[in-house]
């Protein structure tokens, strides 16, 4: 979805972005793990900036929705309540000179290309890439499914939340079980 920049009324547009298919498509193509619980929206306004030094566009926006993750220690669902407002400035592009065969995919460069470009010298900007963007940020690097999960015993897999499991767990620290099993052969 690519909106000229020029065709927006200088005090900007809203665009309201519901079409789940703008986080499952990359979620399922990154391989991003998760299920989506309650719809995503994204709220987005959009404010040509074109006179001045900087040209671009100012971004102002709100995504909510909540989604499930496998928990960082025992994988079942942890919920993620996202809601985040976010707001920004989006500078044009140097020039729409040609992508450079070389250019890392995941580089910053790469990513804001998704964002925001010149097509035929008009400047373009994507505010679903942004959305998916923002979505990225949301997400916690370790989701948990509560607070004090248990996670999973290191030697049978067990779910510790639903119970104890008939490993030996009385002394010391559980990541130190795999050495207090190890056995030692004297070299020959
Ligand atoms: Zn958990
Ligand atoms: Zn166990």
């Amino acid at each position: 979805m690519w909106i000229s920049i020029t065709d927006l009324p200088p005090e900007g547009r809203t665009f309201i972005i519901d079409e789940q298919s703008v986080w499952t498509a990359p979620m399922h193509e990154f391989g991003i793990s998760g299920r989506i619980l309650s719809p995503l929206r994204g709220e987005i306004l959009l404010i040509p900036q074109l006179d001045g030094e900087v040209c671009g566009c100012v971004v102002r926006g709100r995504l909510t929705g909540k989604i499930a993750r496998p928990c960082d220690r025992c994988a079942e669902d942890a919920c993620v309540a996202i809601d985040s407002s976010f707001e920004d400035f989006e500078p044009f592009p140097a020039d729409d000179s040609p992508d450079d065969e070389d250019k890392n995919l995941f580089s910053d460069d790469a990513a804001d290309k998704e964002i925001i470009r010149l097509k035929d010298g008009t400047p373009q900007i994507n505010p679903e890439a942004l959305l998916w963007e923002e979505f990225l940020l949301s997400l916690p690097v370790k989701p948990l499914c509560r607070p004090d999960c248990r996670g999973l015993c290191a030697s049978c897999g067990q779910n510790l939340n639903l119970g104890k499991c008939s490993c030996n767990q009385d002394e010391g620290d559980p990541r130190l079980a795999v050495l207090r099993n190890l056995t030692l052969t004297p070299k020959q």
